[in-house]
């Protein structure tokens, strides 16, 4: 099995050179052991997080262990009974062509005429219901109410812009790095309206595209989008945060916001979330998106990267924005 390690702890920016392939022999299968030929293996900006060696939600990568992570495949060899041969699954083993391990590793899940697996790790996984639970669960959004998405090009931004258009909400507005980006998601993803963070301040362009202030702000950026958010919030307004990318490779301690203030004079609530905590909520959500889905009311986009020898280009390529939608590495099996 060919599998990528984290080799260096990266200061700043990763590097290709922080990362190492290996090639992995497995033993035969043990008793209550599946094998998996994986499919599509994620890549995501939680990782950065995790190649420090700091506690966070997630326990840091050990140098020279197989990085883990989240991955599609199907069950080629089977010594279980609750995992048959054939059966799809997903599973956290991360970055390998093949998985090999006790059956509890692996979640079989049904699958859905139309969808392509690689959709388990996206609108239809783990993606898609962070955007789900950070819209209910946190920001508690309400039908008629104006969401701002920071990052809505990617796949977690994506998903929010429809499930708030499928929720009721008002008026949908949202940030993205290109041109191309922008467009895609007042043609295809039901914005009002999109801007570009790069043309020009994201204060004066987050308040020209919301006249009547913003309700629910879902973010995946933090710095200057956060401080423009809470400019332009309404009073009892909910700030769902979900991510701070624009500081993931940052090497000196961010500013913070200069207008915190407004949260105690607008009554405003911030709340963080990480999706571990919210597991309770994926019955429902898989009930919702899977009818969504199936009704045609989903779309999504995907930037699809070959080889698990290139998970780490893709990795690094997506930290700086080359995806659209959920960026994958399909393994060559
Ligand atoms: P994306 O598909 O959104 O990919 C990351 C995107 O971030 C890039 O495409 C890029 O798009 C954008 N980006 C990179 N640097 C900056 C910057 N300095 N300023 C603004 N945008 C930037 O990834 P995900 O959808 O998987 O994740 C999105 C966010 O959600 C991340 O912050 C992630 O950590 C968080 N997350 C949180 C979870 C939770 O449980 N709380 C679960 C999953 C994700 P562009 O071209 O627009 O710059």
């Amino acid at each position: 099995s060919t599998q990528i390690q984290l080799a260096a702890r990266p200061t700043g920016w990763p590097t290709p050179d922080d990362f190492r392939t290996v090639q992995v022999t497995y033993g035969d299968l043990e008793p209550g052991q599946v094998r998996v030929a994986n499919e599509f293996v994620s890549v995501d900006p939680y990782m950065r997080g995790r190649m420090n060696d700091v506690k966070s939600y997630v326990p840091p990568y050990a140098l020279g262990e197989t990085m883990t992570g989240a991955a599609v495949g199907r069950v080629v060899e089977s010594a279980s009974d609750e995992v048959p041969v054939g059966a799809v699954v997903t599973h956290q083993l991360g970055w390998r062509d093949v998985a090999q391990a006790d059956a509890k590793h692996f979640q079989v899940v049904p699958e859905i005429p139309g969808a392509p697996l690689s959709l388990r790790l996206g609108i239809l996984g783990m993606t898609g219901m962070t955007a789900y639970v950070g819209l209910t669960a946190i920001a508690g959004l309400q039908p008629g109410e104006t969401v701002f998405v920071s990052g809505a090009a990617g796949a977690v931004g994506t998903a929010v812009g429809q499930i708030a258009r499928l929720l009721g909400a008002g008026r949908v507005v949202g940030s993205a790095g290109s041109p191309e980006k922008v467009e895609l998601l007042t043609s295809k993803y039901g914005y009002d309206a999109a801007f570009n963070y790069k043309d020009a301040p994201v204060r004066r362009q987050l308040h020209d595209v919301t006249p009547g202030g913003v309700d629910v702000f879902f973010d995946n950026v933090g710095g200057d989008h956060l401080e423009a958010a809470l400019d332009r919030m309404n009073d009892g307004g909910r700030l769902a945060l979900c991510g701070a990318i624009s500081a993931y490779n940052a090497t000196e301690r961010p500013a913070g916001p200069d207008n915190l203030a407004n949260a105690v004079t607008r009554g405003l609530t911030l709340k963080g979330f990480t999706l571990p905590g919210y597991l309770h909520h994926g019955p429902e959500f898989q009930r919702l998106m899977t009818g969504w889905f199936t009704d045609g009311k989903i779309a999504y986009d995907e930037t699809v990267v070959d080889g698990i020898e290139n998970a780490p280009q893709a990795f690094l390529d997506l930290m700086r924005g080359a995806n659209i939608g959920k960026m994958v590495v399909r393994t060559a099996g």
